[in-house]
């Protein structure tokens, strides 16, 4: 087993390693304490793991209610956060019990936020059983739900007791929704870290290596700025034109697709910029298509300008990219919008 300690605004573990479920409930006991914990979790991963996630919390001494959500984005609502709110106070949850997010992206943002504001923030716990969750959205405590305007416009900075993380879950996982999770993992490796795309590489994944890398990666980026107003934007890499192409499908491009997609289309655009040389778009497009990714924009330059500028994170007349540079990592630019139209044309010239 691996550990990587969070020193946020809280301080945490992230324990990565294989056959972790079984010993789950005495790790968040001895992080989180409480007599009640409330699973929350999604249908296909109840069906999976829900009764061992039980059994160890139960070893443990605690108390379980479960709330299962159907299994997808369009779960992530405000109107089961609220039925989670409610079901919580039904339960008598009180502010020394723990909420315990067992499964992917969707649970551990839905159960993150109901955590970070149920009786103004109780303890939570994330059992991360994708891969993207384990190297990205478990870790670093961005917790959300969607609203009818937009994904994540709704959620807190909140960060958790525990982090574990027990790779053996993913060998359930469909090749498709394993594969998003080599995008973000594709996506560390330009920001910080250019073993990962030879890790990558490799017939058989030393996934504790890898998570361990990743998750590291981004604990660092989290305590250098934990609360997103400089150089968190960094994790962001890809995201930009990723979300437009994630939305322009109406999600029919998974969230790790698009991001595939958004990072090759804004690392062209650096190579034709000349911030890095083209070597760095030939390993990327290499890396994603032995992963199983896309790599080509279905939409053009003027849609993908215009979905990007509805995204929250535009901040008045400019825009903040984040470009590969050099022979490694990645720089964050201020763009004026009017820009940007030209940017992402220059990343899809040619196509490939
Ligand atoms: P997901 O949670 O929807 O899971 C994908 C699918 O895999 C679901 O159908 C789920 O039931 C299934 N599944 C989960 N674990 C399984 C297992 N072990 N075996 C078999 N099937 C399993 O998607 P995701 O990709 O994990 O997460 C995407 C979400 O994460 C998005 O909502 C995105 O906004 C969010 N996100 C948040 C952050 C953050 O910092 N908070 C970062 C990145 C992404």
């Amino acid at each position: 087993m691996r550990t990587v300690n969070v020193k946020a605004s809280t301080q945490y573990d992230v324990l990565i390693g294989a056959g972790l479920l079984r010993d789950a409930g005495w790790w968040i006991k001895s992080a989180a304490g409480g007599d009640l914990a409330v699973v929350v979790t999604d249908d296909i991963v109840a069906k999976l793991y829900l009764s061992r996630t039980v059994a160890s919390l139960t070893g443990a001494g605690y108390k379980t209610v479960v709330f299962e959500i159907p299994n997808g984005e369009a779960s992530k609502t405000a109107q089961n956060y609220i039925k989670l709110l409610d079901f919580m106070a039904e339960a008598g949850v009180t502010r020394s019990d723990v909420v315990v997010a067992l499964g992917g992206g969707v649970v551990g943002d839905l159960a993150g936020f109901a955590a970070a504001t149920y009786m103004r923030g109780i303890p939570y716990a994330q059992i991360p059983t994708t891969l993207l969750a384990a190297v990205d959205s478990s870790v670093g405590g961005k917790t959300a739900i969607d609203l009818d305007a937009g994904k994540n416009l709704a959620g807190a900075f909140y960060q958790p007791k525990i982090v574990i993380c027990d790779y053996d879950l993913f060998k359930t996982l469909p090749e498709r929704v394993f594969a998003d999770g080599c995008a973000e993992v594709a996506k560390y490796a330009m920001i910080a870290d250019g073993d990962l795309f030879n890790m990558l590489g490799e017939p058989q994944l030393d996934l504790e290596e890898i998570i361990t890398r990743c998750v590291t990666i981004k604990r660092d980026v989290v305590c250098e700025d934990e609360f997103d107003t400089g150089a968190r934007n960094l994790l962001n890499f890809g995201h930009t034109v990723g979300h437009a192409v994630e939305k322009l499908s109406d999600f029919a491009i998974s969230h790790g697709e698009a991001v595939a997609i958004g990072m090759v289309v804004e690392t062209r655009a650096a190579v034709f910029a000349g911030l890095c040389g083209s070597e760095r778009l030939e390993t990327l497009l290499q890396t994603l298509k032995k992963c199983g990714l896309p790599t080509k924009s279905p939409y053009g330059a003027a849609e993908l300008a215009d979905a990007a500028l509805s995204d929250k994170k535009r901040r008045g007349g400019v825009i903040t990219l984040i470009f590969p540079s050099g022979e490694t990592g990645c720089v964050l630019t201020q763009t004026k919008v009017e820009e940007l139209e030209r940017i992402f044309a220059a990343g899809l010239e040619g196509g490939v």
